[in-house]
């Protein structure tokens, strides 16, 4: 067996043995071939009877030892013994002296086993995980950022939602805005630009958090997943205000609508639902609030059709900037 790349031969069906013995599972290339091991013991050793086509003797008694952790077997009975690929080769009725042959028996196995596995591993490439604690927090934001007072925003809401210009790494110029889950855990900060003021601000100005790569795993963000300002909100509340935008909710909160949430650009989930459901009592009554169309937008309505089952809701239409808001509370 050669563990060198000879010259002239193809990436492709060079092998190199010995890391694929490393790799290869013994147990699930034994499964492949129908051996069974009800039960190892602690050093990852099974007894079996002895599948090799080679075993003339009878084959009740379980002569067949295998040991799972180093990736090798013995026969008592025909005297067999070998890694994962002599085991391969032998079941295929091959010799494991052949050269040739261990190394057909040895490209079958990469195919099966190998190959299959890297290909699932890299279709994800590494696990996702969605609204992760954050880790950090941007320490250098500016909440007395001229932008706050030209927008009305006081000093107590910009404090309250931890609000703060950035002027510097993903979210230079904008408004950074810190997303919180339920717990109150910091997951995320979400971005706004300066450029409008924040009664014309549409949903598409906003900038969330991108995927970013943390050790093996991807953390990413769902908006659809959060409740934004949530996180405030006492539990069992019999008045709760949800609007479809931080900035909205900023602002309701600033007229005197403590108990308000926010979707995120609309984007809804019943995560979301099953939140407003457990911030509020049977008897209360959820107030959707969106600004401009007359009509709830898209994910405001999704979510209107799973609270009203349960709860009373009513909808209104208001602007941001202009208070008080007619009929409320
Ligand atoms: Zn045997």
């Amino acid at each position: 067996m050669h563990t060198k790349k000879p010259k002239g031969s193809s990436p492709e069906n060079w092998i190199d043995f010995r890391e694929l013995r490393e790799k290869l599972d013994f147990g699930a290339v034994l499964a492949v071939y129908g051996v069974e091991l009800h039960a190892t013991d602690r050093k990852g050793q099974a007894r079996v009877a002895c599948p090799l086509p080679g075993h003339a003797e009878r084959r009740e008694r379980k002569t067949f030892s295998a040991n799972l952790s180093k990736g090798i077997f013995r026969c008592f009975g025909c005297g067999e013994s070998g890694n994962a690929i002599d085991f391969a080769v032998l079941m295929a009725g091959l010799e494991k002296g052949n050269g040739s042959h261990v190394r057909q028996a040895a490209l079958e196995l990469r195919e099966r086993f190998i190959k299959g596995v890297s290909v699932r591993k890299s279709e994800p490439e590494c696990p996702r995980v969605v609204n992760a604690p954050l880790g950090f927090e941007l320490k250098t934001l500016d909440p007395s950022h001229a932008w706050f007072a030209k927008n009305s925003l006081t000093r107590e809401t910009v404090g309250h939602f931890g609000l703060g210009y950035c002027s510097r790494g993903a979210l230079k110029g904008k408004i950074a805005i810190p997303i919180h889950d339920d717990s109150k855990t910091l997951i995320g900060y979400a971005g706004l630009p300066t450029d409008e003021e924040i009664a014309r601000t549409e949903s598409s100005q906003y900038v969330y958090p991108e995927d970013r790569k943390v050790q093996e795993a991807v953390q990413g963000f769902d908006r659809s997943r959060v409740l934004y300002h949530g996180h405030e909100i006492a539990r069992s509340v019999n008045r709760l205000y949800v609007s479809t935008q931080c900035h909205e909710a900023w602002w309701l909160w600033q007229c005197g609508f403590r108990n308000v949430v926010a979707l995120m650009n609309e984007a809804y989930s019943p995560d979301q639902a099953e939140q407003v459901l457990l911030l509020t009592t049977p008897d209360s009554e959820i107030r959707f609030l969106h600004a401009g169309e007359p009509l709830p937008p898209e994910g405001m309505k999704e979510m209107i059709v799973a609270v009203a089952r349960n709860r009373r809701c009513r909808w209104l239409n208001f602007r941001v900037g202009e208070a008080p808001i007619t009929g409320l509370p």
